[in-house]
This record gives C-alpha cells, sequence and structure tokens, in this order.
C-alpha cells in the first residue's frame, strides 16, 4: 500500500512559541489514511516531545510549561530582505536542519508527501521543503496545504509542489486528497471526517492534546478569517466530544487538553453545556484550555459554572477592543456591558481575577492609539490582566480588502514586522505591562 509521509515544517519568525499547537487537520487525513490502509509517517519539525527535538533557549512561563506548553529550539539566521528595516533577529524555529534531514534520509521513500503550513508568513517553511522532498524523494508527488494556500493560493502555486489544495474546509480538502489519490477516503459529511480520532498515535510523546468540537464560527469579524477557513458552521455531537477526551486521556495519558474551537459556547444549550455535563462525569484528572478566547456574549452564570466544574484551568474572554464605536465596526461580536456580565458570572463561579485573560488586539489599522490605550485602561479597572493579541494582516478579510490588498508578499503579514511597520512596538512595550499608560 501506498506511503503517505505528512510533514508540519519549522517556522520561520521572529517569535514563536508551542500554545498547544498541533497540525490538527493534517492528523486527521493521517488517521482517515491509515484507516484506508496506507501507511503514514509524520515528521512534525515543531514537536518538542521528538527525541530529535533540542532544547529551547526560552522554556517560557511555569503555568505554561505545566500544561505541557513550552518553548521551540531555535536557530538563528539571516533575516530575509523585507524585514531589513525589522531591529529584531528572525529565525527558525523547531527541531535542528541536520536531524530533520538524517530522518528524511532513512525513512523509506514515500509515494505522497503531505505538507502544511499554518501562517500565511511562514510559507518559507513550506517552502524549504519542497526543495528538500524533491532531492531526497524525486519520485514522491508533493502536496501542500493548509491556511496559507487557502488563504494565498496564487502565491502557494509558486512553491514548486506538484499540487496545491486552497480550501481548508474538511469537505473540499478530503475531496481533493481523493482525486490526488486517486481513491475514496469515505469523507462525504462532517459526521465522517470526525468519525475517527486524530492521529495523534503518530507522535512518540504528547505533553498535551488539542481537540475539536466545532468548526468555524457563526460570526464575521471584519479581521478574522474564520468563515473563509471554514464556510459551514458544524458542531460535533457533544458525547463524541467526551469521548474523544476520554480516549486522549486513557491512551497518551494527557493531562491538557485544549479546545481549538473557534465558538465553543455558540448554541450553548445544545453544544457546551451537554458537552461539560459529560466532562464533569467523567471526572478525569485533566485541565482544559481556551487558547482561542470565549464570546463574552454567551458566558451565562450557568456556563460559568460548568466551565469551573468540568476544569477550564485558564479562561481568555475575547474582548478585542473596549471602544463602542469599534466594536460595531468589527462585527458586534461583543458590548462592554456584555463583557462585565460575563466576568461577573466567571467570578461568582470561583475564577479569580488571574484566572481570566482579556484578549485585546493590538495593531488593528482601524484603530488609534488612544483606542487601545483606552481598552487596557478599561481592562485594567475592573481588576483583570490584558492580554495584548498582535494583530496580523490576514488577506481575504474584510480589513485586509480595505487597508492591504495591494500587498501580495505573505511575509509582510507577520505580526511582529506589522507592529513594527505601524511603529507601535514602543507602544507595546509600554502597555505589556512594564510602563505606565
Ligand atoms: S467571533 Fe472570533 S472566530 Fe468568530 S469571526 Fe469573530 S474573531 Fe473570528
Amino acid at each position: 500500500m501506498a506511503h503517505v509521509l505528512l510533514i508540519n515544517p519549522w517556522a520561520y519568525d521572529f517569535t514563536a512559541f508551542d500554545l498547544w499547537s498541533k497540525p490538527l487537520g493534517l492528523l486527521y487525513l493521517g488517521a482517515h489514511l491509515k484507516r484506508r490502509g496506507f501507511k503514514v509517517t509524520l515528521l512534525d519539525c515543531l514537536d518538542r516531545g521528538d527525541p530529535d527535538s533540542c532544547a529551547p533557549k526560552n522554556e517560557g512561563p511555569r503555568k505554561l510549561r505545566e500544561a505541557g506548553c513550552g518553548g521551540y529550539f531555535r536557530e538563528i539566521l539571516p533575516k530575509p530582505v523585507f524585514f531589513s528595516s525589522i531591529p529584531r533577529r528572525f529565525k527558525r524555529f523547531g527541531m535542528p536542519r541536520e536531524k530533520v534531514l538524517a530522518r528524511l534520509w532513512n525513512l523509506d521513500p514515500p509515494d505522497v508527501v503531505l505538507v502544511t503550513c499554518g501562517f500565511t508568513y511562514w510559507y518559507p517553511g513550506a517552502s524549504v521543503f519542497a526543495e528538500i522532498l524533491r532531492r531526497a524523494f524525486p519520485r514522491a508527488f508533493l502536496v501542500l496545504g493548509g491556511v496559507y494556500p487557502t488563504l494565498c493560493p496564487d502565491h502557494a502555486e509558486r512553491l514548486g509542489f506538484d499540487a496545491v489544495v486552497s480550501v481548508a474546509d474538511p469537505l473540499s480538502v478530503s475531496r481533493h486528497l481523493e482525486g490526488l489519490l486517486g481513491t475514496s477516503l469515505g469523507i462525504r459529511t462532517y459526521e465522517d471526517f470526525f468519525a475517527v480520532p486524530p492521529a495523534f498515535e503518530l507522535y512518540p510523546r504528547l505533553s498535551y492534546g488539542v481537540v475539536l468540537s466545532s468548526l468555524g464560527c457563526p460570526f464575521s469579524c471584519t479581521y478574522c478569517a474564520s468563515r473563509i477557513l471554514a464556510p459551514s458552521f458544524f458542531q460535533r455531537p457533544p458525547q463524541d466530544v467526551a469521548e474523544e477526551i476520554r480516549y486522549l486521556f486513557e491512551r497518551f495519558g494527557v493531562r491538557h487538553i485544549a479546545f481549538y474551537d473557534d465558538a465553543l459556547l455558540f448554541r450553548t444549550e445544545s453544544h457546551f453545556l451537554p458537552l461539560a455535563e459529560y466532562l464533569v462525569r467523567l471526572n478525569l484528572p485533566v485541565s482544559f484550555h481556551l487558547p482561542n478566547g470565549l464570546h463574552a456574549r454567551y458566558v451565562t452564570r450557568e456556563v460559568a459554572r460548568f466551565l469551573k466544574r468540568a476544569n477550564f484551568s485558564t479562561v481568555r474572554l475575547s474582548l478585542e477592543t473596549a471602544v463602542s464605536p469599534r466594536q460595531k465596526q468589527s462585527g458586534g461580536k461583543v458590548t462592554n456591558e456584555l463583557f462585565e456580565e460575563a466576568v461577573r458570572a466567571l467570578q461568582e463561579a470561583g475564577f479569580s481575577p488571574q484566572d481570566i485573560e482579556v484578549y485585546l488586539l493590538f495593531g488593528w489599522p482601524v484603530e488609534e492609539e488612544g483606542d487601545v490605550v483606552a481598552s487596557v485602561l478599561y481592562v485594567r479597572s475592573l481588576g483583570l490582566v490584558p492580554r495584548l493579541a498582535l494583530y496580523a494582516p490576514t488577506p481575504g478579510t474584510k480589513d485586509y480588502e480595505t487597508f492591504f490588498s495591494h500587498e501580495e508578499e505573505p511575509l509582510w503579514h507577520n505580526k511582529i514586522a506589522f507592529l513594527y511597520r505601524r511603529g507601535w512596538s514602543k507602544l507595546y512595550e509600554r502597555l505589556q505591562g512594564k510602563g505606565k499608560c
């Protein structure tokens, strides 16, 4: 049977950190391919648990390390000419290059290689792999997929792969892949796609698990690509999700699981609440994490109680901005009143202010400095800690069309590069709690 090699390339960036980061789409495809009898091998350059990965210089904060996260090993590289004005060092994050090459030379030659690429500005990782793979496996069929080719399809076509899958919706990806492989994967519905757990067994060791209980988001915020990446909104049956969590714990012994959902709390009565009830009943010694942030408008007293009872340890609320006209302008997903109700509900349920992190978008072109400062002061006035999420220009979004449609080079989407281009790096440092606003 054919051999399929799955690759999650290095990250080329100024900064990168493993915050419950796994190539989940690739792992689902791996599971389906295995089920159809393919031999499947994974090379995840960002797997910190791999024996070939080296210790990072910066391990990261203790709280995150205890939750399975951590820094990557990194090597400093010459800066691309595009970034010559950015006063930061450019790096390759992940396994050392020579270890990756040695691993590839020792592999049974694959027939097909599926390479994913998470961010548009991480395409250099995919590009380098196109060259390496061509030399190592001249007969293999090289396929590129993921967020980057979905958002920048024309650019991705020029990287030298045999095929580019420029969609991210699982059913469309499966159809493409079936055409390329010349065989059915048996995926006709989202239920089929989620019927197998992701192929986590391809990892030698897991320090955390990740789970996706729903696809997409019913909102359309002007800065977000969720609708482009997942045009349909779909929620899995809560019991299936709970059983997958039980499987992750029993099979791999993970004590930390992150939800990748964009809209975990949407239709909460039929989704999150029953799911949390299952989790409470399972009573596993597992902490849950929400790297994507919660919709404050759905955090009722009941939801907050279940978040606490089911052991969601750190709760992140997505506020983005506390300036009312900006909230409306971006799509109106939240207001300060709804946000404050959510905070009250969480605190009544037993979450301390340190447990509640608040995402604020930093660098969003719609905002002026005064808007951001006002948002930070507002969050602090509630006794909470703002987390500044750096804005990255994202192709296909309304804001990108308004502010950046002339730009083609995906490196410019890098959030650190954009921070400097906007001239807000000093303000960022000041607001990161190191100075007064
Ligand atoms: S609510 Fe969140 S996930 Fe949904 S469109 Fe807005 S930013 Fe994206």
